[in-house]
């Protein structure tokens, strides 16, 4: 089988994960609705991302996406590209299944979805416990957490972590629970460099994941109130020019120069290829300083809908 392009990272349970992934969820929509999956574009995308070189992909219960990932994975097995143990596969518990009891059959759910035995990294998703009809319930994420442990007790995920935690609710887990998180997944891009979280987690040993990481860079994709840069940034152009690559990759580059493993999102095979070609370059401290200028604070999923839950893990606006 062909080895993939990205590094790997040590993990502090002593595994390894790939220092870029693909990401599989299609996004909201111009009405601010979840996209809804209504073709095989997502299987596609793996298939030509595991082609590519990557060897890690991200996926979740909530995106709908677990079954075309899965089909890819199959047929990418068939045709001898990889074997399952060189591909680090990560999906997400939702927030309808925080009670400690709910957590393995959930994860067992997601793996007849992909058609998998094991979870290289289960995540979960948001520390926020909220039922299928929106309403809150009190489900402690220490109590999840708790069930997240049982999953890797039983081999079902190799390893363990959360996404969207805060830094207190990160603190709280690691006082009060003996497993430590192995991965934070946060949203990180350039708007939203994250330098407070990224320096706790290397303290504590916890890879940072980085989700929509190319925040607001895209014209397209870009709310109309959304901070600079964007594509037609001078000081980007110049850095993209010398070393002759593309803003998306020199965005990524950075991101992965501070520590960060990006999981960019494409259905389109041009920029699936381009986005992992990020291994051969490297900045200079002076480009890392002008575009650690670009930090913001500003983030482009601030799930303001979820203010009110007692979980909600950002500044309320
Ligand atoms: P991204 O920052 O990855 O941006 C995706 C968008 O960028 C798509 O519209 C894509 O278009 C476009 N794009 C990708 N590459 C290029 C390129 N080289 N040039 C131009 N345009 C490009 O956003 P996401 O929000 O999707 O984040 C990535 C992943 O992170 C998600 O898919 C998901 O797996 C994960 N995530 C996790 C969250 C969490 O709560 N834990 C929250 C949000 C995301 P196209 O596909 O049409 O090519």
């Amino acid at each position: 089988t062909r080895p993939g392009v990205a590094p790997l990272v040590q993990l502090n349970d002593g595994r390894e994960i790939p220092n870029l992934g693909l990401g599989t969820w299609l996004g909201f929509n111009k009405a601010g609705a979840p996209e809804p999956v209504v073709d095989d574009k997502v299987q596609h995308a793996v298939e030509a991302a595991i082609d590519a070189g990557y060897r890690h992909i991200d996926t979740a219960a909530i995106y709908e996406t677990e079954e075309q990932v899965g089909i890819a994975i199959q047929n990418k097995i068939a045709e001898g590209v990889v074997a399952r143990e060189d591909l680090f596969i990560t999906s997400k518990l939702w927030n309808d299944r925080h009670a400690k009891k709910d957590v393995v059959p959930a994860l067992k759910e997601s793996l007849a979805r992909l058609n998998l035995t094991y979870l290289d990294l289960y995540l979960i998703h948001w520390p926020i416990a909220q039922y299928e009809n929106g309403t809150y319930y009190d489900t402690d994420y220490v109590e999840t957490w708790k069930g997240m442990i049982d999953a890797q007790v039983l081999g079902l995920a190799r390893s363990i972590g959360v996404s969207n935690f805060n830094r207190t609710q990160l603190d709280r887990l690691l006082t009060m629970t003996t497993v430590k998180p192995a991965v934070l997944q946060i949203e990180v891009n350039l708007n939203l460099q994250q330098p407070q979280m990224i320096k706790f987690c290397k303290e504590h040993g916890i890879a940072v994941v980085g989700y929509t990481p190319f925040g607001s860079l895209f014209h397209n994709r870009a709310a109309p109130n959304a901070p600079p840069p964007r594509t037609d940034n001078q000081t980007l152009l110049k850095i993209s020019d010398k070393y002759h690559k593309t803003i998306a990759q020199v965005n990524l580059r950075y991101l992965i120069e501070l520590g960060v493993i990006p999981i960019p999102k494409s259905v389109t095979p041009k920029r699936i290829g381009e986005n992992i070609e990020v291994f051969d370059f490297q900045l200079t401290q002076r480009e890392r300083d002008l575009m650690r200028a670009f930090d913001k604070n500003y983030r482009t999923i601030p799930v303001t809908m979820w203010e009110d839950s007692p979980y909600y893990p950002f500044h309320k606006k």
